[in-house]
């Protein structure tokens, strides 16, 4: 296959990605990278087409703006994986020093050294550019980041970082054999085949690497409360369902939480207020129960918390804990003048359940646990016990 063929081919393609993402991208939460990834394909495939139309071996004065426009490009394709790792979103000034800095020594090689100057340059920039690329996928596998991502970085590192060093070794070529090298040898066919292989992976990569992220967000929302952080109804009936298909599963006691008088502190401090102190009682609970434990935010101010193993003692000492630590709290009012609320919560202990067709009625227990712990004064821990 002619290399022009070949080029021409992975213009196209880098284009039709681009346009892809660009229709997907307008769905997206911010932050995924995509916009980005758009207009460096669309801007790199649109560089390399304009090549071919101006003729591979006829470089003209739009030469160098098409070397800047893809090293441009590049850096972009850098940009948005750094923003879909939640990386420090671009800095346009210094793309915009670069790009006129390259620009600056691009004019430079190209009267030292002609074509072959600028062809050098402009393979050790995208060389160093996608060796960046691999070298933060790689990175961001090496820390774990995201385990779910693990996969589709490790690809990224290992497609694009070898996309980096055949460049860099294009650019070596150049420079000692000079610009014949470039098209129409072996050499160069088997780059621009990598390239266009490069360039269908890394976009299904990418298009994996997004759908991912959602799919982690989506689970993430569908079993978690927004405000607290802790787990919904949804979320705690799956904890469940998890704990007891295990094989050697321990039993479970159920402690519900009720705020005493919550409607007092949304009276007197307003909604937000509300909201704050939830987060804080939140807070407390999350820091008392041990790992395998599990807290939930099952109503406005009502929680539950599953206590794993250890008997009802163990699970009576914690709600006394937890009882105390939130009477304890001195919660700061955000807004101009701070003012300290605290809040108490009454807490129903169930009976120890070893199967889930006893959750219900642990539910039961636990809440006529907690309606006597209200008719006794609340502030107080009351365990269910039968009449
Ligand atoms: P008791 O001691 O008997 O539990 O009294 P209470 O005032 O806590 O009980 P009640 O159930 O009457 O009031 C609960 C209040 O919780 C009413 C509702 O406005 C408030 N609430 C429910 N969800 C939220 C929320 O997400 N944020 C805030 N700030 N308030 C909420
Ligand atoms: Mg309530
Ligand atoms: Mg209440």
């Amino acid at each position: 296959m002619q290399t022009q063929t070949l080029v021409l081919l992975l213009a196209i393609n880098m284009i039709c990605s681009g346009g892809l993402y660009y229709l997907i991208v307008r769905q997206m939460p911010p932050g995924s990278g995509l916009g980005l990834w758009s207009a460096a394909a669309i801007l790199f495939g649109g560089a390399y087409l304009m090549r071919m139309i101006e003729g591979l071996h006829q470089p003209t004065l739009a030469s160098p703006v098409l070397d800047v426009v893809m090293v441009a490009a590049a850096a972009m394709f850098l940009a948005g994986l750094r923003e879909f790792l939640g990386r420090r979103s671009v800095n346009w000034a210094a793309v915009a020093i670069g790009a006129a800095a390259y620009a600056v020594v691009l004019g430079l090689a190209n009267l030292a050294w002609g074509a072959q100057g600028r062809y050098v340059l402009l393979n050790g920039a995208l060389g160093a550019i996608w060796l960046a690329f691999g070298a933060t996928a790689a990175r961001s596998l090496w820390r774990g980041d995201d385990p779910a991502m693990r996969a589709p970085m490790a690809v990224a590192a290992l497609l694009i970082g070898t996309l980096g060093v055949l460049t860099l070794l294009r650019g070596a070529v150049i420079a000692i054999v000079g610009t014949e090298s470039m098209y129409g040898t072996t050499p160069s066919a088997i780059y621009y085949i990598y390239a266009s292989i490069a360039v269908i992976l890394q976009t299904m990569n990418f298009l994996w690497m997004v759908f991912l992220r959602l799919q982690t967000r989506l689970a993430e929302l569908a079993s978690h409360d927004a405000l607290t952080r802790l787990l919904n109804r949804n979320g705690l009936d799956e904890q469940l369902q998890r704990h007891f298909a295990r094989r050697e599963t321990q039993p479970v006691t159920l402690l519900q939480l009720d705020v005493d008088h919550f409607k007092r502190i949304n009276d007197a401090h307003g909604h937000a207020v509300g909201d704050v102190v939830l987060q804080a009682v939140a807070g407390a609970l999350t820091a008392h129960v041990r790992g395998g434990d599990f807290v939930a935010r099952v109503g406005g101010e009502e929680f539950v918390i599953g206590c794993v193993g250890g008997g009802r003692a163990a699970a009576e000492a914690l709600a006394e804990r937890v009882r105390a630590s939130v009477g304890a709290l001195r919660i700061e009012t955000p807004g101009a003048a701070p003012q300290t609320v605290g809040c108490t919560v009454s807490i129903g202990v169930s009976r120890e359940f070893a199967s889930l067709d006893r959750w219900e009625m642990a539910w039961r227990e636990a809440d006529n646990a907690l309606y006597s712990a209200k008719q006794g004064g609340r502030n107080r821990v009351a365990m269910y016990a039968p009449a």
